[in-house]
């Protein structure tokens, strides 16, 4: 054997890819683009498929032939293929040598499959000339991202977010109200009953009532606010630029809204449900989204440990005045019930100083026998509901007082009343009012309301066709406060009234302070080319009554003649007939 023979058969030991075995690139790459998994395309740079490898009937459920000589945003829906092709366009007009892109297509069977496509621009490439894409289906694997970030962020019972989701929303949240110098506040509230249905109904319908809880809790607040549930009967409310300063009533009355109706189970029944709540404030309580939850839910258990429906804020100063309106809303529902208020009259005169009128207002007579003033209680009366029960009362009270001075023979003299801005915005105030002054069988002329002018204008249209309802009736109005709203004379002119009462604070500078002299004739004056009755209230001195007597005041009401006095003193003044001015008849 030559040596160069014994050469030839040596193994041959070279690396691999030192060998010089020819590959054909042409047919690995045709099997490599012909079985992918993947989709592979090229577009030319109008869009148009060139080429499509046959993956596409599995991703797309179309055949390549399908394809290829259509423009492939053409099977995309219009967003998609406007906002597609403009990323397209604008990726190879700048020569980007590759760029990544996701959207979704609908494939032949009308299901949505989720793509992440590789481009790659070859325009330049003259054996290409064309844009590479290679076309992924992964469906799947956004789905269970999806998921995996539901189930990390939200509840899945109830669909709304958790307490990891709602600590991230409210971490947010404080550096926006950070930058604007703003408070809000963080609830915590718990159902009272909630194990009660569980235990009655199952958990299948416990879990309905969870649903229908966050479904009305999430609607009765504003867009900004933030529902979360935290734990079984547990939710967190995160109110946007709530003060603890003022509006907490209001914050609890939205979360008490959700409770107000029953809760319908699958099975039919209805069951009815109640929540505590713990309220903390940024910043006040707590600078960190953990530290105000921490606050909430502590502020919640003491309101738990307090018994049903009760609601606690962690400010313990802030605490104060919420238990002391819960104990006073708590009074004043007893007080309504036993009756306890009553009107006291306060007499109006005329220039003689007789009477010929009188306004009725409000007082709480306690157990004890002393008197509460309506500065006491009508805010809190008029927040938590209770004003049109004591209204009822008034009017009741009022108009059976009348019935017994006719009975006596006493001047049959009108008596007015006080309707607050939210009592006259309600919407069935008038009927309900006429009805009851029907069932005292009191004629109709011997009762005034008094309305302020801002009440008025709120809704001026409504207001007016109400006024319109007192006339019609026989019940005549009369404008309170008159100068501290906004009320123009050209509005006036339209609203159907008797009566303008000029405020307190117009009288008691007078008659020394030129400009509330100036005003308060010029009040008189266009009052009386309306047609209107003027009555000055708050007149406390002889001064004051002469003054306002020279400027041509129908009417006067305040401490000078009387204070409001209860029915019997009142009675036995009309009873005298006597004018309430010891001086006498005025003026000089
Ligand atoms: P208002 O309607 O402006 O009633 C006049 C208030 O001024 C009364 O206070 C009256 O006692 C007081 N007053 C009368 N003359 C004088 C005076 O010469 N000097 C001073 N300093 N005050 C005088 P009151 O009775 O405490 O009532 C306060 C407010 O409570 C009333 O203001 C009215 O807005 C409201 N109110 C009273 N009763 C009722 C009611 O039955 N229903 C409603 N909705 N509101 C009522
Ligand atoms: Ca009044
Ligand atoms: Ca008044």
């Amino acid at each position: 054997m030559d040596i160069s023979e014994k050469n030839q058969k040596k193994p041959d030991i070279t690396p691999s890819k030192k060998r010089k075995k020819k590959i054909s690139y042409e047919s690995l790459f045709n099997a490599m683009v012909l079985h992918s998994a993947d989709v592979v395309l090229i577009l030319e740079a109008s869009g148009v498929v060139r080429f499509c490898s046959p993956s596409s009937l599995a991703t797309l459920g179309r055949h390549p032939e399908e394809l290829e000589g259509r423009n492939f945003f053409s099977i995309m829906d219009d967003k998609t293929a406007g906002e597609q092709r403009a990323m397209f366009l604008s990726n190879i007009f700048a020569g980007n040598p590759s760029f990544s892109r996701s959207f979704d297509i609908k494939n032949e069977f009308g299901n949505t499959v989720h793509i992440d496509a590789q481009l790659s621009n070859y325009l330049h490439n003259p054996d290409i000339k064309g844009v590479l894409i290679t076309m992924r289906d992964t469906t799947r694997q956004k789905e269970a991202e999806e998921k995996a970030f539901f189930y990390e962020y939200f509840d899945p019972l109830t669909k709304l977010p958790n307490k990891e989701s709602f600590l991230v929303r409210t971490k947010a949240y404080i550096s926006i109200a950070k930058n604007r110098g703003k408070e809000f506040g963080v609830m915590a509230l718990g159902l009272d009953n909630f194990k009660t249905i569980n235990d009655m109904y199952g958990t299948h319908e416990g879990d309905e009532v969870l649903k229908q809880v966050g479904q009305r809790l999430t609607s009765s607040l504003r867009g900004d606010d933030v529902v979360a549930r935290y734990r079984s009967d547990k939710f967190l409310v995160l109110f946007a630029d709530i003060k603890s300063s003022d509006n907490i009533q209001e914050l609890i009355e939205k979360a008490k809204n959700a409770f107000n109706q029953p809760f319908r189970l699958k099975l039919g029944q209805e069951v009815s449900l109640s929540a505590s709540m713990g309220i903390a404030f940024f910043p006040n309580d707590g600078n960190d989204a953990g530290t105000l939850l921490q606050k909430a839910e502590s502020a919640l258990y003491t309101a738990k440990t307090a018994g049903k429906k009760n609601y606690r804020l962690f400010d313990a100063k802030l605490n104060k005045a919420l238990l002391n309106r819960q104990k006073l809303e708590k009074e004043l529902e007893a007080a309504i019930k036993e009756e306890r208020f009553e009107p006291y009259f306060q007499p109006k005169v005329d220039y003689t100083g007789h009477i010929i009128g009188a306004e009725a207002l409000v007082r709480w007579r306690l157990s004890s026998g002393r008197i509460r003033q309506p500065s006491a209680f009508i805010e809190i009366a008029e927040s938590s509901g209770y004003m049109d029960a004591i209204s009822d009362l008034m009017l009741k009270k009022t108009c059976s007082y009348i019935a017994s001075w006719s009975w006596q023979g006493l001047a049959d003299i009108p008596v007015s009343l006080n309707l607050s801005p939210k009592q006259f915005s309600n919407n069935n105030v008038i009927e309900n009012l006429i009805e009851l002054i029907k069932m005292y069988e009191i004629d109709p002329r011997r009762l005034e309301f008094e309305i302020t002018e801002s009440s008025i204008m709120s809704h001026e249209k409504d207001s007016i066709e109400k006024l319109f309802k007192f006339k019609e009736f026989g019940v005549s109005v009369a404008i309170d406060d008159f100068g501290t709203g906004y009320s123009s004379f050209s509005k006036l002119k339209d609203y159907p009234v008797d009566t303008l009462k000029i405020d307190r604070s117009f009288v008691s500078p007078l008659p020394n302070d030129k400009k509330a002299s100036v005003i308060a004739s010029a009040i008189i004056d266009l009052a009386h080319t309306l047609s209107f009755n003027v009555v000055a209230e708050g007149v406390e001195t002889m001064e004051q009554m002469k003054f306002l007597d020279t400027i041509f005041c129908d009417q006067f009401q305040g401490y000078l003649f009387s204070k409001p006095v209860p029915e019997y003193q009142f009675c036995s003044m009309l009873a005298k007939g006597l004018p309430l001015l010891k001086s006498g008849i005025l003026p000089e």
